[in-house]
């Protein structure tokens, strides 16, 4: 039967991961794979979460399952850190799955089992693996603009003219901060027009939220999804602790449904079914170090800390690049970078500028010019503005 298997398209950010590999050159650059780094380009384990591994592993006496939905005080923990009290607990209903990317493909399924007409309203450009599920799913999907890459900025007008032709029930699938590709956000102002918008117009918002604390803080960055679900009786959100706990490989991820009256539960009934048909019980373990984290008062403030500076790690980044090409271009071209949030900015570079920038200085970046900020240190800062300068100009 295998012989009937079709080559399927390859993952182009893992794929320019192995290029960099296999690249011989000292003086080469990653800034490709959504990853966190630290100035030596090491991926370090948190602190909290160091400190948690121990206490649990001293306190853990069974491998036995855990609960289909996940363990209720990991939902109710994260539940907390997005929504806080902008929503009644009562009114979300929640799944712990494996990372953000589980909790998307089941938000995305549970969509198609509510309403299999629904068009998914996606940005343009959003992160691929939206796309290329909803197309494995067979779900209908639309584009909305987004981005502009003149200026570096959201395209609001472009995004409202567009969402402006969705029909009522269609879902719009939105970052929840720290947009990825582009690094470009919405103002709270423009969340708020678009909060009118899918009012006016009876839409689902879906959110995933993958980056929560690495733009401007944990509260900050959980403000749009707090209003979008506040303001709409229902809406899908999908929150990974990948990047904020540093547990990427733990895989571990929520989905939450906040709704009204009997809905609720027929939503957590059904979550906790999809969760029973993909994989059953749901990875466990990096979900018991978040809920020891954010239990208790001395981890939560020793991770808040590390989050902090990391944050102000790539914030300082993106000044130093954003001064850099403003010093060397002499022109206001790449500002947008200091005022892009998160671990990405898109350059707005072509895609041979990209090609030339991997061939001729072995810098490696997705073929859109999206660059991973935590990529860079003091030293290769200079090397890659200058490197940019040279392809666009
Ligand atoms: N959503 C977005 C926008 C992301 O960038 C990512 C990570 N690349 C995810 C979801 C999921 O991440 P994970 O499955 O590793 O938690």
């Amino acid at each position: 039967m295998f012989e009937a298997l079709q080559e399927q398209p390859k993952d182009k950010i893992l794929a320019l991961m192995q290029m960099y590999r296999d690249d011989p050159r000292m003086t080469k650059i990653d800034l490709g794979v959504g990853v966190y780094k630290n100035a030596d380009g090491h991926t370090p384990i948190m602190r909290a979460v160091k400190t948690a591994e121990q206490q649990w592993w001293n306190r853990e006496d069974t491998k036995t399952y855990v609960g289909l939905a996940g363990d209720p005080a990991f939902n109710d923990a994260m539940v907390d850190l997005v929504l806080s009290d902008s929503v009644m607990r009562d009114n979300v209903a929640s799944i712990a799955t494996p990372g953000g990317t589980g909790a998307v493909r089941q938000g995305f399924e549970l969509i198609r089992m509510a309403s299999s007409k629904a068009v998914i309203w996606v940005s343009d450009p959003t992160w691929p693996n939206h796309i290329s599920i909803l197309k494995y799913l067979g779900m209908p999907t639309r584009t909305y603009r987004y981005f502009n890459a003149q200026t570096g900025t959201v395209n609001f007008e472009g995004m409202r003219q567009d969402l402006s032709e969705a029909k009522p029930g269609d879902v719009v699938l939105l970052h929840g901060c720290c947009h990825n590709p582009t690094g470009a956000n919405l103002t709270m102002d423009q969340w708020g027009q678009l909060v009118t918008l899918m009012q006016d117009k009876d839409l689902k918002p879906m959110i995933d939220i993958a980056y929560q604390g690495f733009g401007d803080g944990l509260d900050e960055d959980a403000a749009a999804t707090r209003l979008v679900a506040s303001s709409l009786p229902e809406t899908l959100i999908a929150a990974s602790c990948s990047k904020n706990f540093g547990i990427y490989r733990e895989r571990t991820g929520i989905l939450m449904a906040v709704a009204q009256g009997e809905s609720v539960k027929m939503a957590q009934d059904n979550m906790a079914f999809l969760n029973r048909q993909n994989y059953s019980f749901p990875p466990d373990h990096g979900a018991r170090l978040v809920t020891l984290i954010l239990s208790d008062d001395n981890l939560r403030a020793d991770w808040q800390a590390e989050l902090k500076d990391v944050r102000n790690g790539m914030l300082r980044l993106r000044t130093a690049l954003a001064g850099e090409l403003k010093r060397l271009t002499n022109s206001d071209r790449f500002d947008f970078l200091a005022n892009h949030r998160g671990m990405f900015s898109r350059l707005g570079l072509t895609t041979d500028q990209v090609e030339t920038l991997r061939s001729d200085h072995a810098i490696y970046m997705v073929g859109d010019s999206r660059i991973n900020i935590a990529g860079l240190n003091d030293d290769t800062i200079p090397v890659l503005a200058k490197a940019i300068v040279k392809v666009a100009s």
